[in-house]
């Protein structure tokens, strides 16, 4: 029995306070993914602030610009299923969707989704080394079982994919993160949020400890009318990605505007490669246009014993999804992907 203490927060500030003021201390939302790795010994929080009593976090609303603020304590099922994110943002709604199961995403928030952990297998086994769990003691998955792991993006100290769906939308829809510490806020562009290994895999993103997500701005600009999430996975439920694929297009009649592509299930964070979004603008709509830009996503992509077919796997579904997204209606529930 490991011995903890646990207290209520009824601010964001309060929060923040708590937490910083102990360095073994973790906020906790809905538990879905702390309380596993605690009931794994992979964490050991010594204090547990508890951050559901917050009430500033926890609606979403419009914000000045035309965008929407989703509450850091919304849950992921609220968040999907809001109005204003079904029918402006129904990206996002289609990648929640895609995730975890309903009762997990009736738990999960929105904070939460973004500070999961990685799903390698090694992290979450105390009895093996591990550099994201115990920094400097080695990364068996590099010759070990490495179906799930990354392809863009790791080195020699990890290996590991983030694992979230949410976010690869998130990042394809180029949100921002609000965040507060003890008298401080700031916000955080998306793509700066998650980080890669470098030479500290165990840190994840760069929240500072203490740091609360309070909520995450999404800007105005929605890509209602053509936009696709495709999640390719062993089960078609309750499984996270091999590789993900969020798109967002913008078109004038048969060429592309504006294109984003967004990888989950291949690195360390949500992977974007914008000059190869570049070189669709004013390309015609084809799959060759799609298929020239995945080979650029790609190009510098480095797989292991077990996961080589990620590569191919993941142009293919680039170029499939960027098709479906000519066909948003192909995204509606109980519509075959
Ligand atoms: C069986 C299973 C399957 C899953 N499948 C998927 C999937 O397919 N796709 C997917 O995307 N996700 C999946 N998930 C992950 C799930 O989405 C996350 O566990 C969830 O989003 C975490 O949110 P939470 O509120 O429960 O976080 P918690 O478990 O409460 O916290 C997780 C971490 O976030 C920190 N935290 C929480 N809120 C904040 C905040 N506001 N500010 C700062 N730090 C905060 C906590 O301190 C903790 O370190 C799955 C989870 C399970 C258990
Ligand atoms: S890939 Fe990362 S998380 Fe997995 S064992 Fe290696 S260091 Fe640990």
């Amino acid at each position: 029995m490991n011995n903890f203490d646990y207290r209520q927060a009824a601010t964001t500030n309060d929060a923040a306070l708590l937490v910083t003021d102990n360095d073994q201390a973790k906020f906790v939302a809905g538990g879905t993914n702390l309380l596993d790795l605690w009931k794994y010994n992979v964490t050991n929080p010594a204090l547990l602030v508890d951050i559901n009593r917050i009430r500033e976090n926890k609606t979403i609303e419009e914000i000045e610009g035309g965008g929407i603020r989703l509450g850091a304590l919304v849950t992921n099922a609220d968040t999907a299923y809001h109005p204003l994110v079904e029918e402006r943002y129904p990206l996002l709604s289609r990648a929640i969707l895609a995730g975890a199961s309903g009762q997990i995403r009736n738990m999960a928030t929105n904070g939460g989704n973004l500070m999961q952990r990685t799903r390698c297998y090694y992290f979450y086994d105390p009895e093996v080394p591990c550099n994201k769990r115990i920094p400097g003691s080695g990364c068996p998955a590099i010759n070990g079982y490495n179906r799930m792991h990354a392809i863009l993006g790791h080195n020699e100290n990890c290996i590991a994919v983030f694992p979230s769906d949410m976010c690869v939308a998130l990042a394809a829809l180029e949100a921002v993160v609000n965040v507060s510490g003890v008298n401080s806020k700031r916000s955080i562009p998306f793509e700066n949020f998650h980080r890669l290994p470098e030479s500290a895999p165990e840190v994840d993103n760069i929240l500072k400890h203490g740091e609360i997500i309070t909520s995450i701005d999404l800007p105005l600009k929605g890509f209602s009318s053509n936009y696709s999430y495709l999640k390719i996975r062993d089960r078609n439920s309750y499984a996270f990605a091999l590789v993900s694929v969020a798109t967002c297009l913008e078109l004038d009649g048969d060429t592309i505007h504006e294109a984003r592509i967004a990888l989950g299930g291949v690195a360390h964070k949500p992977w974007r490669v914008k000059t190869a979004e570049d070189t669709l603008r004013g390309k015609p709509v084809t799959e060759t246009s799609f298929a020239q830009a995945a080979d650029i996503i790609l190009s510098g992509a480095q797989g292991f014993k077990y996961n080589q077919f990620k590569i191919e796997l993941a142009k293919r579904a680039i170029i499939r999804n960027c098709m479906m997204a000519l066909q948003p209606e192909s995204q509606k529930p109980g519509a075959q992907p």
